[in-house]
């Protein structure tokens, strides 16, 4: 920013005085912006190319994010699709990922001689400080992304913002944190928020993702690495041991940290998980297709789940527990979609997000994330995605809330679901 131009001649006096002031303005302009957040940048010159970045691969078709109707006001939905195969080419992850791998052999190169210097000088310890330093680095060239699958529980977002990014930024972690709240009146769907975030992000320097529960805190005390994962497969950052409401050993809910490559071999989440639970079963069953199962795990973590364990490394903020979408159908064959407690029993009436056609969905995913966006506003020390989802009403019609009614009495005649949803899609 420039001191405004002098009007007229000025003695030399005001000139020097005008001069002392643009300078402190220019001081306070540089200063502010040095702590203005990281975020805020990367809205600036990253994310706003990346709405209007047409996803090239062939047959792909523009989206323009950016304006939230189409034609004569009707809705324009953005379906980005997979990101450019290209991306995956490279050997990485994302669009950036082709620049990262250079630089990044490049620093091998350099590194593997100085080796060879250290170890010619015999200095084992030196080489041992040389080797947790390349692999700092090379941990530091990963960018995380942290997504947020959010409606409507502001007291626990406000917390977790403002203790997760302190606790990434001891662990030395480049990131960005992204909301992606659900701003539609259809039932929340996880998967597809998750998904939507990923596909916004694709072509972006972003390589790796963690899907964080908006109630889920880590602690220092755990003090789990939130890092890239090492192998093929991603890293279950709450397995029973440590997420505080798991009740059972092969919970694969909550964090989950996966590369934007491996998520998008997954083709994401499955999209017809519309209310509460089960797109992670599904999540389980792609991982297991795709050869990337079991998950890593975190390094410091106990085998065994106990009170401490589960107090040790994630505070997980109150709510009050969300109702499940089950389907029963009556005497005359009338299908009734109704919301319960998961821990009720279900007295005959099926849940329908666990029926093998959901959980074994291979079919939805990235390919069918569907969303218009609403708005992009910072939002404390993040970026807040408000998305109008797509649903397929004819496949799943109880994603509209006024599809789901009372649980009728007397119980059902028999389960339901199978019929309700056979042949669409
Ligand atoms: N979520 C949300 N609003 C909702 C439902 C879910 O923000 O109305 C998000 C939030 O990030 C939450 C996650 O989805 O942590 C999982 O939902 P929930 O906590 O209800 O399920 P739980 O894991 O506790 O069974
Ligand atoms: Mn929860």
């Amino acid at each position: 920013m420039r001191p405004a131009p002098r009007q007229g001649g000025g003695s030399p006096r005001r000139f020097q005085l005008l001069a002392v002031l643009g300078a402190a303005l220019v001081l306070t302009v540089f200063t502010v912006s040095l702590r203005m957040p990281r975020q805020k940048a990367m809205l600036e010159d990253e994310f706003e190319r990346l709405l209007n970045h047409q996803h090239g691969s062939a047959g792909s078709t523009a989206c323009d994010c950016s304006h939230p109707t189409g034609a004569g006001g009707a809705p324009l939905y953005c379906h980005l699709g997979l990101p450019p195969s290209d991306a995956a080419a490279a050997g990485g992850s994302g669009g950036a990922a082709g620049e990262e791998g250079t630089g990044s052999q490049q620093q091998e190169g350099a590194a593997q001689q100085e080796q060879a210097a250290v170890r010619e000088a015999g200095g084992q310890q030196q080489q041992q400080q040389q080797q947790q330093q390349q692999q700092q680095q090379q941990q530091q060239q990963h960018r995380l992304a942290v997504l947020i699958p959010y409606r409507d529980r502001l007291p626990h977002l406000t917390a977790l913002l403002a203790a997760l990014r302190p606790y990434l930024d001891r662990q030395g972690r480049p990131h960005d944190v992204f909301v992606l709240e659900q701003g539609d009146q259809l039932l929340f769907n996880r998967g597809a928020l998750l998904n939507a975030g990923a596909l916004l992000l694709a072509g972006s320097s972003y390589d790796y993702f963690v899907f964080q529960d908006v109630d889920t805190i880590p602690l220092d005390k755990g003090g789990i690495q939130y890092g890239f994962p090492k192998g093929a497969a991603p890293l279950h950052l709450t397995p029973h041991s440590v997420h505080p409401k798991s009740t059972f050993e092969d919970f694969f809910g909550g964090l989950l940290i996966i590369t934007a490559e491996q998520f998008r071999r997954i083709n994401g989440y499955g999209t017809q998980f519309w209310g509460w639970g089960r797109e992670d079963d599904n999540l389980r069953e792609r991982l297991v297709r795709a050869g990337m199962w079991p998950p890593e795990y975190p390094g410091n973590i106990p085998h065994k789940a106990s009170l401490l364990s589960k107090r040790s490394y994630f505070e997980h903020q109150k709510h009050v527990q969300a109702v499940e979408l089950r389907a029963a159908e009556d005497k005359e064959g009338k299908v009734t979609f109704f919301e319960e407690n998961p821990r009720v029993p279900y007295r005959g009436a099926k849940i329908m997000s666990s029926q093998p056609q959901f959980l074994k969905d291979f079919a939805t995913g990235l390919n069918t994330t569907a969303f218009q966006i609403l708005s992009i506003q910072p939002f404390l020390n993040a970026t807040k995605i408000t998305l109008q989802l797509h649903c397929n009403t004819t496949a799943t019609p109880w994603c509209q809330p006024a599809v789901i009614g009372k649980r009728q009495a007397p119980p059902v005649r028999h389960a339901a679901a199978v019929h309700a949803v056979s042949g669409a899609r």
